[in-house]
């Protein structure tokens, strides 16, 4: 059963062709005896025949109005008002305008007949953003709720194509994320849907001919509908990205929503896959996201943040400044999230994933199979195992939907993880090193050990730890006699104020000057390179070793084939693994990466090839001739590595995080 709670506006609403002339009469139903008129530069020919139609009622003007309502405007305006004593508002124009209006109604409760000439809807909401010194806020007050509107479809003929587009879209939005609110109601529900279909019949027409009555009918009423959506139920991700990106990026108000649409209910779409459904139906198209992107693409709308002046570098402020205050949508927001959604809004691309016009036509609808597959875990007793597994098939699912995944592809990917299973024995794991380029441990590690802010960075494991690796003494040579330039490392382990953290096992792994690993090199007799110490009571540990290089991960299976087929090269940045345990600390398992080596940066795909490497991590691995620290004869250079790990205090409710 579903449950709600619905409160709806007093507003009047008149809707036609001409509705204009009643505009007086309206004024007068409210009290109305001296009229301040508001309107814009753009709508001089329509604010004539207002001003005719208003006859000795009009008593002052004001058409400075500005996006995003700022307050010294309205300051303006409400002097005007104050020298005029004027009783009743009268707001010509689209939602910058009616936003005068309610900034003006807010502050001195007139009432207001506002005639709206675009489709942003504000003219039903009791909502009002104002701008003050760079920053948004909005608020609801019944107080800011116009009293009468009077739709008059005459208005809006001549409002040019592209801003029909953006504006249409704008209202689009109000109707999407009303479906997915957590507030709507089976009459939001119904007069979304109604918006929604409404939108997409007039957007295509309305380029067909421009001055098509029925078309701008048809958009005018669907702006009335989806406007009272955004006034009756809360928004979710999408109007506070726009919020954000208006607010304190500038950006032009139906534009940006026009290009973030898309990309919002494409995040959006696996948490609400029954709103995306039926607005889908709605729209007449196979998946919501592509359909609206399609829909906007092919009406000419802007489709990139890009073309909207928006800079790359604000991207992740932009992000941040989304994620930065909780507010319900229907999918988690994280900032990497967001983040990802705004790269891709800002490139104009289809939303990923989506699949193309062609294939999507022919796609049946696999809702029901994906839920029966889901509904086949409600019966697994431990509720994380079925957490991952209903979203693994979710995402499973949607992966091959938006891909319009062919049979011999999903042959050849069984094929491809068939061959990793074959080559993968005790010393070689093709899983691990799937996972590494594919980027994925890097993501699991980050989000595992990167939650103590003041401490070591963590680093993937790799392919190459042995558990159990050989008790080593301080001071001894771990290269056992192999080549290369010696390095002598004194790091040590403290906590996060930087005090020593005794007993500590540290374990200690790393390539030859050639770039392999003992177990890649079969004639090495027992463990070389690799070793297990104990801190001294300074939180110290000594030992010689070699210079490591860069050296290629296993590349003659078919994650070298993957990286081939993608113009990647296989190579790791230079680096010594460590793993550190100690009773009452978090272990960390990390690496350091030799400072001026090759692989630490450049542009992507040219960087490590497992997205190991963190700026915090990247050292000096310092060129030295000479006496060396304990003595020991060193012909020529050696380097020297002195590095400080700041290990995090075990979380005191988490009973399994031990050494
Ligand atoms: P707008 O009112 O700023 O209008 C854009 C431009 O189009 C202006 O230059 C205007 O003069 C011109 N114009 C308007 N109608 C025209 C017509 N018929 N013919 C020719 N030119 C015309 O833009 P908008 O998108 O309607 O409104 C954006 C503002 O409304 C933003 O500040 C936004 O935050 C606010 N808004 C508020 C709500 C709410 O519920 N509070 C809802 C939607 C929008």
């Amino acid at each position: 059963m579903r449950s709600f709670v619905r409160t709806v506006g007093p507003s009047r609403v008149l809707f036609g062709a001409g509705t204009l002339q009643q505009v007086r009469a309206e004024a007068e139903r409210l009290g109305g005896t001296r009229v301040l008129l508001l309107s814009g530069p753009s709508l001089r020919k329509h604010a004539d025949r207002v001003r005719a139609a208003l006859g000795d009622l009009l008593v002052a003007e004001f058409d400075g109005a500005a996006m995003h309502t700022p307050v010294e405007v309205t300051a303006r305006a409400l002097a005007v008002l104050h020298e005029q004593r004027a009783d009743c508002l009268v707001a010509l124009g689209g939602g910058s305008t009616t936003g005068l209006a309610k900034a003006l109604a807010l502050r001195t409760d007139l009432p207001q007949v506002i005639l709206p000439t675009t489709y942003a809807g504000s003219e039903v909401t009791p909502v009002l953003g104002e701008t003050a010194k760079g920053e948004k806020v909005t608020r609801s007050s019944p107080a800011i709720l116009p009293e009468t509107v009077v739709y008059d479809v005459e208005l809006t003929l001549d409002l040019p194509v592209a801003m029909s587009v953006t504006s249409g879209v704008n209202a689009l939005a109000h109707a999407v994320e009303a479906l997915y609110s957590p507030d709507a109601d089976p009459v939001t529900d119904a007069i979304a849907l109604e918006a929604v279909s409404a939108i997409a019949r007039a957007l295509p027409a309305l380029g067909d001919d421009p001055s098509d009555l029925e078309a701008r009918a048809d958009l005018l009423r669907a702006a009335w509908l989806a406007g009272t959506c955004l006034g009756t139920v809360g928004m979710g991700l999408h109007h506070k990205l726009c919020h954000t990106l208006g607010g304190s990026f500038g950006l032009p108000h139906a534009e940006t929503h026009t290009v973030v649409l898309p990309h919002a209910m494409a995040y959006n779409a696996p948490a609400a896959p029954e709103a995306m459904a039926r607005i889908a139906a709605a729209l007449g198209v196979p998946e919501a996201p592509g359909g609206v992107f399609d829909l906007i693409r092919a009406a000419g709308g802007p489709t990139s943040l890009r073309e909207l002046g928006m800079a790359e570098g604000d991207l992740d402020r932009a992000a941040e400044l989304a994620a930065s205050k909780p507010y319900p949508n229907p999918r988690e927001l994280t900032r990497d999230g967001i983040a990802g959604l705004l790269r891709e809004a800002w490139e104009g691309r289809r939303p990923t994933g989506a699949p193309a016009p062609a294939a999507a036509a022919a796609a049946p609808d696999l809702s029901a199979l994906t839920g029966e597959v889901v509904a086949s875990f409600d019966n697994c007793p431990d509720p994380r195992a079925k957490e991952l597994l209903t979203d693994l098939v979710r995402t499973l699912h949607g992966y091959a939907v938006r891909n319009d995944v062919t049979q011999a592809e999903w042959q050849r990917a069984i094929g491809f993880l068939t061959e990793a299973g074959h080559i993968t024995s005790d010393t070689r794991q093709e899983f691990i090193l799937l996972s590494d380029t594919l980027g994925v441990s890097s993501v699991v590690d980050a989000l595992s050990n990167s939650r103590t802010p003041g401490t070591t960075p963590s680093a993937v494991l790799g392919p190459f730890y042995v558990p159990g690796p050989p008790a080593a003494e301080h001071g001894s040579d771990i290269a056992l006699g192999l080549a290369g330039t010696p390095l002598w490392s004194d790091v040590r382990i403290t906590d996060p104020q930087g005090a020593p953290v005794a007993g500590a096992v540290v374990d200690v792994w790393q390539s030859d000057a050639d770039g392999f690993y003992d177990i890649q090199l079969p004639d090495l007799d027992g463990p070389v390179l690799r070793a297990r110490f104990h801190t001294d009571d300074d939180g110290r540990v000594t030992f010689w070793s070699i210079l490591p290089s860069p050296y290629p991960i296993p590349d003659d299976g078919p994650v070298g084939r993957m990286l081939e087929a993608v113009g990647r090269h296989p190579y790791r940045a230079a680096h010594l693994h460590f793993l550190i345990k100690a009773p009452g600390y978090r272990p960390l398992t990390t690496q350091l990466f030799v400072k001026g080596g090759a692989y630490l940066d450049g542009p992507p795909g040219q960087r490590d090839t497992v997205f190991g490497v963190k700026e915090e991590l990247v050292t000096e691995f310092a060129p030295r001739t000479g006496p060396t620290p304990d003595g020991r004869p060193v012909e020529g250079e050696w380097r020297l590595l002195e590095f400080a790990f700041r290990i995090a205090r075990t979380v005191p409710t988490d009973p399994t995080e031990t050494a």
